[in-house]
């Protein structure tokens, strides 16, 4: 059984399609890439994943249960959480209570949260900074804490939105490691990311939209050399029959 399913899924804004008639699927354990050129449509699906817009049509089934019109915090709930793109850490909390906040979720009483943070913080390589402000972090530490908080509620499936985004290359690999790592203990994961470099020594399957419509879908290593997504990254110029 798959642990998500997208059943022709739309999302318009008026008269823009910025998510169109996708179906998807991902099974327990798998990590894929969903990759496109800029506004084709994968942060909004990620939205419609998460909760954070609903749909214009089709439905989301999570672990067999239909969670369509589920609100953002149900979805966290069951299992499903994601990062920005734009980090969004809780900018005056210190390290340590922005991944609290995320540990409150799913976590009642408090006697094992100390140490749940402080093994969070370790998995992420941040236990040094644990009693730093967030707003103090340079941006590879702030893509590491957003990690941190979003396995904080103890996901299923967890939504990574260009986690690469303005790291250098050593930074980027520890993120590489930090990623294969979570996959390996279970986790789903649907990884946006346009640092192609990095996505090769992550997944082996892609999901390729163009104006929110998928145009490819498989294996990384044939998907890129697909005339449809040459054109849709490069122009027609550069596709070859
Ligand atoms: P990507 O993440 O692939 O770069 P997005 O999902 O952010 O693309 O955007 C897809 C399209 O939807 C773009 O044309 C973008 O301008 C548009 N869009 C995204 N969010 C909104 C919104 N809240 N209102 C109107 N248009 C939006
Ligand atoms: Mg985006």
């Amino acid at each position: 059984m798959p642990i998500l399913k997208l059943q022709n899924v739309s999302k318009h804004f008026g008269g823009l399609k910025a998510v169109d008639d996708v179906s998807l699927t991902v099974e327990p354990g798998e990590m894929l890439g969903l990759v496109g050129p800029n506004g084709s449509g994968k942060t909004t699906l990620f939205n419609l994943i998460s909760g954070m817009l609903t749909l214009t049509s089709g439905q989301i089934i999570f672990c067999d249960e239909d969670i369509s019109k589920a609100k953002t915090y149900k979805r966290v709930q069951k299992g499903i959480n994601r990062t920005f793109q734009v980090v969004k850490p809780f900018a005056s909390l210190t390290v340590y209570d922005n991944i609290k906040v995320g540990c409150l979720v799913h976590m009642k009483k408090q006697e094992n949260i100390h140490e749940k943070i402080m093994a969070l913080a370790a998995s992420v390589g941040l236990s040094d900074l644990i009693h730093d402000e967030a707003r103090s972090l340079p941006i590879g530490n702030l893509k590491k804490l957003e990690i941190a908080k979003a396995l904080a509620t103890n996901p299923k499936l967890i939504l990574l939105d260009e986690p690469f985004g303005g790291l250098s290359y050593g930074e980027g690999h520890e993120i590489i490691q930090l990623i294969k790592s979570i996959n390996q203990q279970g986790l789903s994961i649907i990884i946006v990311e346009h640092v192609m470099s990095a996505l090769v020594k992550l997944v082996d399957h892609v999901f390729v939209l163009n104006y929110g419509k998928e145009i490819a879908h498989g294996l990384l290593k044939e998907v890129m050399l697909d005339r449809k997504v040459v054109e849709a990254y490069l122009g027609e110029d550069y596709a070859e029959n």
